[in-house]
């Protein structure tokens, strides 16, 4: 089974039938990080294509915003955001509503692998953290236990992986004792690293499943990327195989910064569309 994984489209319809219409006939289902709504023009139509087609989306902090429910403040959005929250709320169907007032504040798993954990932010605050350093991943690998997380958020495509390597224990050794003694006594421990790899664009990774690894993995963002590529990002993951390919499309952006223009959005957040910032 192959999965369209999808995060942060912030009602970028534009870019959402974009990504759906280069991914047609490679994917099974689509599963959804959050964040389908805020920023963007198009809320509604984005959150309609997403229940219709997803099998699993967690909450985003944009949509629990836009619900205007106790819980999140709005005041903790910066300007542009928080107008944009505001539009959003007033612009909002009841259908649409419905449906992002469901959607989980926890990471899930997935029906189709419970090795597999889905959170909009971090494992550790599955709303609110970005996790956008290996120490931040780091201290969120300490709080699930599954092999892969695949997270949202930060709208930077990315893989963290954990590994676990033994290590020579030099503790005790001065500097001066001889090799041949450090030989003797020396012990493995193990120790655990993180580091940040850059997916290729367009090509399968295949995610190894020793005990040994586990991974953090960011699909980057359909509707507002901020990597400084303006394309909208999105990812397939093959169940079976385990690999994970990453890929980039142009879409129409103007189309979008043409709708947020009718819709009096913020012009800097039209205009980050445009670099990908
Ligand atoms: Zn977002």
């Amino acid at each position: 089974m192959r999965v369209l994984v999808v995060s942060d489209i912030h009602a970028n319809l534009a870019a959402l039938e974009t990504v759906l219409t280069v991914a047609r006939g490679r994917y099974d289902t689509l599963w959804c990080l959050g964040d389908i709504v805020g920023y963007g023009p198009r809320p509604n139509e984005c959150v309609s294509l997403v229940r219709e087609l997803a099998s699993v989306c967690v909450m985003g902090n944009h949509d629990w915003a836009a619900l205007a429910r106790p819980g999140i403040d709005v005041d903790d959005f910066n300007p542009h955001a928080r107008q944009a929250v505001l539009w959003t709320r007033d612009n909002l169907t009841a259908e649409s509503i419905a449906y992002l007032d469901q959607l989980p504040h926890r990471p899930i798993h997935p029906a189709a692998s419970s090795n597999l954990l889905l959170t909009h932010a971090s494992p550790r605050e599955p709303v609110y953290e970005y996790i956008l350093t290996p120490s931040i991943a780091m201290e969120n690998f300490g709080v699930f236990s599954e092999a892969i997380c695949l997270f949202g958020h930060t709208h930077k495509p990315v893989i963290y992986r954990w590994q676990l390597q033994d290590e020579l224990d030099l503790e005790g050794y001065e500097e001066s004792d001889d090799l041949a003694a450090l030989d003797e006594g020396s012990t493995l421990r193990p120790v655990a690293t993180v580091d940040s790899l850059q997916p290729p664009v367009g090509e399968w990774v295949h995610l190894h499943h020793a005990s040994n690894q586990r991974l953090i993995i960011n699909p980057g963002s359909v509707g507002q990327p901020r990597d400084n590529d303006a394309r909208a990002a999105y990812a397939i993951l093959d169940l079976e195989t385990m690999a994970w390919r990453y890929d980039r499309v142009a879409y129409p952006i103007e189309l979008t910064q043409n709708q947020m223009r009718a819709a009096q959005l913020p012009k800097r957040l039209i205009d980050r569309l445009s670099f990908g910032w």
